[in-house]
């Protein structure tokens, strides 16, 4: 293969840059063309191509978000908007293309790899909620930007003397909530994949009252409820005045951290090595923390994202 696309689909997410970035020099080092194709899918269907040099890439590698923009366009699930998008994908001489984004973005990829158009699907989300890697492009950034907001509110809690719940992003997966509370020492993590007895949540909170902390912070993951209503549940038990804060698209945004970036340079490499030698249909992952390359309908129909669940015992533990 000598001429490849790249774009980024579905929610951006920081790091995403450095991956296309990656695209983009390990191509034109083995000595292939690159395309960038702004807006994800609706992008491609439109037309909106155009060739990447090595400089249309220098100076992003530390940006969040993504200067291939990204949207949401349901209409490449049908078969017209996959066929236009091949039609713009012949009109450029492009063979394989590498598609940054979720789940949907790698039905999108393997719909245009089942039709003679090989994809590589490379894992770019906040939510580390993507089957077959450890972790996502973004992920890391998140979870740090979440720790730099909940180590403030602790200076206010306990000031304060207050119980904080801190609702988090994750959708389905309680990932960034784990995570982000392991490392802020939070009192409580409240997950999906775990569920929670509210009244067990206002015990321990009066007893560490009892025992003396000063305040009481719950990281809370959106896909369990939002945090008003968890407060409100709260506060029916006991007067605890509990308050809210919602972090919201703040954890989507920001300069990536070494990792992400690190991370989405290997993957955009190691999607290249695997267009050039012809290959599609599959996904990249990090397992173990080596790069792995799976089948894509494989991950997506078989394999399921399983949080870390030892840390959750672990905050039960010592967060008291
Ligand atoms: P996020 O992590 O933000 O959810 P995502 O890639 O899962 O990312 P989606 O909106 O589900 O986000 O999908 C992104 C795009 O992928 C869709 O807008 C659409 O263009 C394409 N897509 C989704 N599902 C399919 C499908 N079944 N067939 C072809 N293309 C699809």
């Amino acid at each position: 293969m000598k001429r490849i696309g790249v774009l980024t689909s579905g929610g951006d997410s920081p790091g995403m840059n450095a991956a296309v970035r990656a695209v983009v020099r390990k191509a034109l080092y083995e000595g292939m063309e690159v395309y960038g194709i702004n807006y994800g899918f609706a992008g491609l269907v439109a037309g909106d191509i155009r060739k990447l040099t090595r400089r249309d890439v220098g100076d992003i590698i530390q940006r969040g978000g993504t200067f291939l923009y990204s949207a949401r366009y349901p209409q490449f699930a049908t078969e017209e908007g996959q066929l236009k998008g091949i039609e713009q994908l012949n009109r450029f001489g492009i063979e394989g293309l590498v598609v940054v984004g979720g789940d949907g973005s790698y039905r999108g990829a393997y719909a245009l790899t089942k039709r003679g158009y090989p994809c590589i699907g490379l894992p770019g989300t906040i939510d580390n909620d993507i089957p077959g890697t450890d972790y996502t492009i973004g992920f890391d950034t998140a979870i740090n930007t979440v720790l730099d907001a909940l180590d403030r509110i602790r200076d206010t809690a306990t000031s304060h003397v207050r119980t904080f719940v801190i609702e988090v992003m994750g959708r389905d997966a309680g990932d960034i909530a784990l995570w982000a509370g392991v490392a802020s020492g939070a009192e409580q993590i409240i997950i999906p994949e775990k569920g929670f007895d509210i009244t067990g949540v206002a015990d321990n909170i009066r007893e560490g009252r009892e025992k003396g902390k000063k305040h009481t912070i719950i990281v809370l993951a959106e896909g369990v409820m939002d945090g008003k209503e968890f407060a409100e549940k709260l506060d029916a038990i006991d007067n605890f005045h509990v308050r809210v804060t919602v972090l919201g698209h703040v954890q989507r945004g920001g300069s990536p951290t070494a990792r992400d970036r690190v991370l989405a340079s290997q993957f955009g490499a190691g999607a290249v090595e695997y267009l050039k030698a012809d290959k599609g249909g599959l996904c990249l992952g990090l397992r173990n923390e080596k790069i792995v390359a799976h089948d894509i309908v494989d991950t997506l129909d078989n394999m399921k994202h399983k949080p870390n669940l030892d840390l959750y015992k672990l905050n039960k533990e010592i967060s008291s």
